[in-house]
């Protein structure tokens, strides 16, 4: 997980309006500045409703959510998306295109299989009959009609890998348009930075993937978004093997390879989606789909702990941000 404020004293956010809550099966932080500490007040709890908006709309774990319905009915004909929903299923098919199908919201197909809290998995047959369905070419978008469809029988979408950054994304946005230039929103590994921490840049600390509570590396970032993708966050260990929550869409297995994978760049929303991307390419392939994205920069913790930077941040004037 990240934690912009993984390295300040709480006493660093004293006169900040703040606070943390259980959200999204994860932790929820609104940090914001505000001069008139009851518009800030009255700011940060609109940007908690807007998460819990956004999550009774995107949550595979709530049955009333329009994408439980899309669940259980796109694979019989045509579901009605709205427009927002609609919207950032279309971008996570986008990106299963620039990554050639390591981000794939269908890998719930097997994904919907695993429960970390008690460590269950699917067994080898059903991740062989299951992984058919791992495939984002078989949900169809009609945008004239607004609809969703699956071209099978058992595909499943889930937007885990995405919906955080969007979260933050609009949280940040809502802040922004109240006028509020410093900020921090961030849901599990995934943060939104609004400018800077009044005349400083926030230190953004990406956990040490093996020892809980310790930072690894720290960087100083304004007015960007910062996402980890950890194999730390959802997790069971047996028999030597570490079974977590980032799916190979091409084994239907856990990928191997990584243990974390932090992307930065301006939109939360593509940051969430490229830091699961990397984390499933692994190191090379990751920090080459990296390299092509101008406004992106990445750092991957492979499995011996050594750690891997984008080439963005090896150059010289770049070189003190790390
Ligand atoms: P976190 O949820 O800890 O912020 P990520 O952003 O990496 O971490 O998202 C991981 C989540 O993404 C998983 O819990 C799952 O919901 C979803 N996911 C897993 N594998 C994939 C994949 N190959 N493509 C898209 N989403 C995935
Ligand atoms: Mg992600």
């Amino acid at each position: 997980m990240t934690l912009g404020f993984a390295l300040l004293a709480p006493a660093a956010f004293a006169d900040w309006v703040g606070d943390a809550r259980p959200m999204m099966g994860t932790e929820v932080s609104v940090y914001l500045w505000s001069d008139d500490p009851e518009a800030g007040r009255l700011a940060l709890e609109e940007v908690f409703d807007e998460v819990t908006r956004i999550d009774r709309l995107m949550s595979t774990y709530k049955d009333e959510s329009d994408i439980s319905k899309i669940n259980r009915e796109a694979a019989n004909g045509p579901v009605a998306a709205g427009g927002e929903l609609f919207g950032l299923i279309q971008r996570s098919l986008d990106i299963s295109v620039l990554t050639r199908g390591a981000f794939d919201i269908t890998y719930d197909s097997v994904g919907q299989y695993y429960d970390f809290r008690s460590r269950q998995r699917p067994d080898a047959g059903t991740v062989e009959q299951e992984r058919g369905n791992i495939d984002y070419r078989l949900v169809k978008l009609d945008r004239t009609a607004g609809t969703v469809s699956f071209e099978k029988e058992g595909v499943r979408i889930n937007l885990g890998g995405i919906a955080k950054g969007y979260a933050v994304e609009r949280g940040v946005d809502l802040l922004r348009h109240r006028g509020i230039s410093n900020a921090i929103v961030t849901a599990g590994g995934d943060s939104r930075l609004l400018g800077d921490r009044r005349g400083r840049p926030w230190i953004v600390g990406i956990r040490d993937p093996r020892n809980d509570g310790e930072v690894a590396i720290s960087i100083p970032l304004e007015d960007e978004a910062v996402s980890t993708s950890g194999d730390y966050e959802r997790y069971f260990d047996e028999d030597g093997v570490r079974y977590h929550h980032i799916i190979k869409p091409s084994t239907g297995e856990p990928a191997g390879g990584v243990q974390s994978a932090t992307v930065f760049g301006p939109d939360a929303v593509i940051t969430d989606a490229l830091s699961t991307s990397v984390f499933v390419m692994g190191v090379e392939r990751g920090l080459t789909l990296i390299g092509t994205l101008p406004d992106y920069e990445s750092i991957v913790i492979d499995a011996d702990g050594q750690v891997f930077y984008s080439d963005g941040l090896t150059q010289p004037d770049a070189q003190s941000r790390d």
